[in-house]
């Protein structure tokens, strides 16, 4: 249960309807970006759907779009964070056996040095 009517008890859903001091790096109709507030890379980045959905378990056919547009974006800010030469880690941890810890469908955008070497 929600611990307040207003306030999700989802981190991710907090800082999408901006009931977190998380900086919002990137938003849209269809998603949202910041940066992991533990981050394993030079730049990690979270993108989420706006949409409350747990996982890839959950996602049905008609998401095809969501997901295309989650990896734009991705796309997009490694661009913009000087990425894209060097290259990037794109991923989606599912589920406990996944690593998957927020309950929240989530891309991790790793980039850097250190990316090869995150299990992330
Ligand atoms: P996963 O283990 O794939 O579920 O990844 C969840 C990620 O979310 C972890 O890398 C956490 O560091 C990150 N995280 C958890 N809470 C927050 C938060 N409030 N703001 C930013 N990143 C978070
Ligand atoms: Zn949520």
């Amino acid at each position: 249960m929600d611990q307040s009517p207003d306030l999700p008890s989802c981190a991710f859903c907090r800082i999408v309807s901006a009931q977190s001091t998380t900086q919002i790096l990137y938003h849209d109709g269809l998603v949202s970006a910041f940066r992991d507030i533990h981050p394993l890379a030079s730049t990690h980045i979270i993108i989420v759907p706006n949409q409350h959905i747990e996982s890839v378990n959950d996602l049905e056919a008609g998401d095809e779009q969501l997901v295309g547009h989650m990896i734009l974006v991705a796309k997009q800010l490694a661009i913009q964070e000087g990425l894209s030469g060097h290259g990037y880690r794109l991923i989606i941890n599912t589920g406990a056996h996944g690593g998957q810890t927020v309950f929240h469908l989530h891309l991790h955008l790793l980039g850097g040095p250190l990316a090869r070497f995150a299990l992330k």
